[in-house]
């Protein structure tokens, strides 16, 4: 039985309601009238009903699709401006006593180099980032309670913000790693972490089970209960996320916002973030073999409704997207995306590429994060290295309740900009240099209370004579 607020997965997750919203949305795929009223009741930017995206997803009328994305691109603006979230993965250790059959990872394969950092090596690594102008992380680290516990991914996390090398630090350290207990994510959550991010894979309980046959991770029902433990243990800004290509996608989409419903009506704030991962090829995994990999068209359609269902959540995309893709997609919805990334362990401090085996995924964008930093500015877009919220302990509802009155905009827009001015004066080559000057100029003229655009300035000025770390 479907129950929003239940603690039990197969009932905030459930399938007879899936399968119901999949039915409805079928049929109700060509009532112009019906969808027109779903666009206007999301064009008050409040959110939609499962049941409601559902139905946009299915509609295939070249001018309501248009619509569509016209609105996806409006919300983006609205909520987001112009900016894009900057974050570099920082793979830990691919040990992993898992058996997901998409993820090279899994125990059975005997043919990737298995690796876990020292202390030493994060250092390394995290010195790598710093000089790169990365100032966000999601750590990312298989399953292994020999190799992996939590004492390791808390020592790691402790390591990481102690570094401070140049003008460089690591002011948010996100983490992604397996389900796990209230006790351990209140470990987390003291440790100073900033969004936990855990992707189900896939919502069906009975695929789930085929791709996971072994190992702690085949336990559906606490894969899925993962992010209300993560809540209980004081964690309040969680990441979800599917990987595409695993199952249908129209299941999928709708257990993904059912998901995102069940944390907002259970804990009062929804998901912070929301990944769209596509399913890849990668050392033992032909991702042409996964019949229900999806199309670039399905793809942004996808990314453009789950932007006008849940204006509030952020979107992330990661260099498993080739650039082509990532550009369609930022102006629909995507709020933050990797850059410079590698997906191997050990991968930054090394100078090697093609990447060696150790790669979770192969990359599909190979530029370096000087190159992506470049590329958003001449398309309009400010770079932002920001991380101010959850250090000025704007996390979870409080948060929440600031983006949904559009009053995190005077926080966002300046601390992009400040950000993006360290960036510059610390990092850029040249012609990233000159553009992002360009922008900052033009940028601050748009800030529109005078009292927050002369603070920024001030700083600007204080940034350029060596000093940082301001934020509102
Ligand atoms: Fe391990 Fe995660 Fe890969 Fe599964 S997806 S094999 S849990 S690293
Ligand atoms: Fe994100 Fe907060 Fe910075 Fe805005 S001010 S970019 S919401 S961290």
């Amino acid at each position: 039985m479907y129950k929003i607020d239940s603690q039990k997965a197969e009932e905030f997750i459930c399938h007879e309601e899936i399968l119901d919203t999949l039915e409805y949305a079928q049929s109700k795929s060509q009532d112009k009238e019906l969808i027109r009223s779903i666009l206007e009741k999301a064009r008050l930017c409040k959110g939609l009903s499962h049941r409601e995206a559902a139905v946009l997803l299915e509609c295939n009328d070249p001018e309501l699709v248009e619509e569509i994305y016209r609105l996806a691109r409006e919300i983006k603006q609205k909520f987001y401006g112009n900016r894009i979230v900057m974050f570099a993965p920082l793979y830990l250790s691919n040990y992993c006593v898992n058996s997901c059959t998409y993820c090279p990872y899994h125990v059975k394969n005997k043919t990737i180099a298995r690796k876990k950092l020292t202390q030493e090596d994060i250092r390394r690594e995290v010195i790598a980032l710093q000089d790169m102008g990365h100032k966000r992380l999601a750590l990312e680290a298989g399953e292994d309670p020999i190799h992996n516990p939590i004492e390791y991914i808390l020592e790691s996390i402790k390591t990481i913000y102690s570094i401070k090398h140049k003008n460089g630090a690591i002011r948010r350290v996100n983490v992604n790693i397996a389900a796990t207990t209230i006790e351990n994510y209140r470990r987390l959550h003291e440790a100073g972490i900033g969004t936990y991010i855990l992707f189900q894979e896939t919502y069906h309980k009975e695929n789930y089970e085929k791709l996971h046959p072994r190992g702690p991770k085949s336990n559906y029902a606490y894969h899925t209960e993962a992010m209300d433990r993560a809540m209980q243990g004081g964690i309040d800004d969680v990441g979800i996320g599917v990987l595409f290509g695993l199952n249908t996608y129209r299941y999928d989409f709708v257990g993904l916002l059912m998901h995102a419903e069940h944390l907002e009506a259970t804990y009062g704030v929804g998901p912070h973030t929301i990944s769209v991962p596509r399913i890849c090829s990668a050392d033992d995994i032909d991702a042409s073999t996964f019949e229900n990999a999806i199309s670039d068209e399905i793809f942004q359609k996808i990314v453009a409704v789950i932007r006008i269902s849940v204006p509030y959540t952020g979107m992330i995309i990661s260099t498993r997207e080739s650039q082509r893709s990532r550009e369609k997609v930022l102006a629909l919805g995507v709020s933050q995306i990797s850059g410079g990334s590698r997906t191997s362990v050990g991968g930054y401090a090394t100078e090697e590429l093609p990447e060696e085996n150790s790669a979770q995924f192969d990359v599909s964008d190979h530029r370096s994060l000087d190159e992506i930093v470049a590329w958003l500015l001449k398309l309009g877009y400010i770079p932002s290295f920001c991380t101010a919220c959850y250090r000025e302990g704007r996390t979870g509802d409080r948060f929440m309740s600031l983006v949904k009155t559009g009053q995190i905009a005077n926080c966002c827009a300046p601390n992009a900009l400040m950000t993006l001015q360290e960036y510059l004066c610390d990092y850029a080559s040249p012609e990233t240099r000159r553009l992002a000057e360009d922008m900052i100029r033009k940028q601050m003229e748009e800030i529109p209370n005078p009292a927050i655009r002369k603070r920024a300035l001030e700083n600007l000025e204080r940034i350029a004579e060596g000093k940082r770390d301001f934020r509102f």
